[in-house]
């Protein structure tokens, strides 16, 4: 791409008039199946002359000036397009398509992508739209109604560089956000900077136990994937996978059907964790009933169904794929016996039965936690030797 200084609004504009602006698609891979997942829409600035011109020249003079909002509906035209393009090769991608902040201060944008949506244009399952917490910022009612608009449809919302705001998790509690995209100047120094490391590893674990999807963007090695995928990171983009690439290009991409590596390791981790937070919480539920507080209004109280539980939901949705292996066909019994003692306790709790009783249940409890537990970090330590062999 080349860089191309001094340009006018007016030259922008002509360029939207002679529709130069077209989407380059960067493809987005599940670590957990290695298989590709979606794309995000990337601009370019496509000249007669065949020069390319990197948003970077030209998006932050369209925000600053309030062009933005008529290439972003522009394109919006042309990203219905290519997406169902898109689907028809693999229905099951998502892609993401880039707001600005001012894209949310009138309801435009938000009523187009609605009437797409219950025309039949696009199904909303298909779309997410990535939006840097500045959008946020500024003109919080307009902005509020506007993303709501989106959310009531559908639509996933993304916070785009995540990890650069000030307000990120103060943000995440209040907005209805379903992703969180890593910044990728923090992904690229993952192997160098202890300090990214360690607020990528809390940002992922966090991002688990709110139920949010995340991303990391800027993956340009190998070491760098493996690591986010150890974590427990779910989604991969960057140079490693694919620079963003032309449409045709991208079909190309989908029909390879390359695969990346897909581990399980970092669900296995996470589960070692949820069972640790599982334990905890029920052992305060009991411990608020004692005190006579009401279990349903309690935040945390832990998931009794253990085909609900966070590993539940991965044991028996994506985790089928391991099924006939030792450990995922070993630890059924054992995880839903953990369940049921939790769901013993509670109920004896809430019978007010005898502190003798409580206390053996409580300590089964603690021994099949500790067997389950065990068993996860067997898994663990098996996927990672084989991981490096
Ligand atoms: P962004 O949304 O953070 O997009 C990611 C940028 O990172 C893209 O640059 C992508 O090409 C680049 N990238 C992806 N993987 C790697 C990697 O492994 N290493 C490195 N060094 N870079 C990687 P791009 O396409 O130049 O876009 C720059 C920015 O322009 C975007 O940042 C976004 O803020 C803006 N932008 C792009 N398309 C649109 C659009 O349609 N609308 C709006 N409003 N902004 C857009
Ligand atoms: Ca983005
Ligand atoms: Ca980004």
């Amino acid at each position: 791409m080349t860089s191309k200084t001094n340009i006018t609004i007016r030259e922008i504009a002509d360029a939207l008039a002679n529709d130069e602006f077209v989407f380059y698609y960067q493809p987005k891979v599940s670590m957990h199946t290695g298989e590709i997942c979606g794309a995000e829409a990337l601009i370019r600035w496509q000249r007669p002359n065949g020069e390319m011109i990197s948003p970077a020249e030209f998006i932050p003079l369209a925000e600053s000036t309030g062009f933005i909002n008529e290439i972003t509906l522009a394109m919006f035209q042309k990203l219905i397009v290519d997406l169902n393009i898109i689907i028809d090769i693999n229905e099951s991608l998502i892609v993401s398509f880039n707001a600005s902040a001012k894209d949310f201060h009138n309801n435009k944008l938000s009523t187009t992508i609605q009437h797409a949506v219950e025309h039949h244009l696009l199904a909303a399952k298909h779309l997410e739209v990535e939006l840097t917490e500045t959008v946020i910022l500024d003109q919080v009612e307009e902005v509020r109604d506007n993303l709501s608009l989106l959310h009531d449809l559908g639509i996933a919302l993304a916070m785009d560089d995540y990890g650069t705001g000030f307000s990120s998790i103060d943000t995440l509690s209040k907005w209805p956000f379903s992703t969180i995209k890593l910044d990728q100047g923090m992904v690229s120094k993952l192997g160098t900077s202890e300090k990214d490391f360690t607020i990528i590893h809390s940002s992922i674990q966090m991002a688990h136990q709110l139920e949010l999807e995340i991303v990391a963007e800027g993956i340009e090695t190998e070491v760098v994937y493996r690591i986010l995928q150890n974590m427990g990171c779910v989604i991969a983009q960057g140079y490693w996978i694919s620079r963003p690439v032309s449409l045709v290009d991208f079909i190309e991409f989908c029909r390879r059907n390359k695969c990346w590596p897909s581990q399980s390791n970092g669900v296995i981790h996470m589960a070692i964790l949820d069972h640790i937070q599982w334990r905890k919480s029920l052992i305060d539920g009991v411990y608020y009933i004692s005190l006579r507080r009401n279990i349903q209004g309690l935040r945390g109280t832990p998931e009794i169904n253990p085909t609900l539980c966070k590993f539940g939901k991965w044991y028996h949705g994506l985790g089928r794929r391991c099924a006939g292996e030792k450990w995922y066909d070993e630890i059924e019994t054992p995880h839903n016996r953990l369940h049921e003692i939790g769901e013993e306790l509670l109920v004896a709790a809430q019978r007010n039965a005898p502190q003798n009783e409580i206390a053996l249940l409580m300590r089964q409890l603690t021994e099949q936690s500790i067997l389950v537990i065990g068993m996860l970090q067997s898994v663990e330590n098996e996927l990672m030797t084989k991981s490096k062999a």
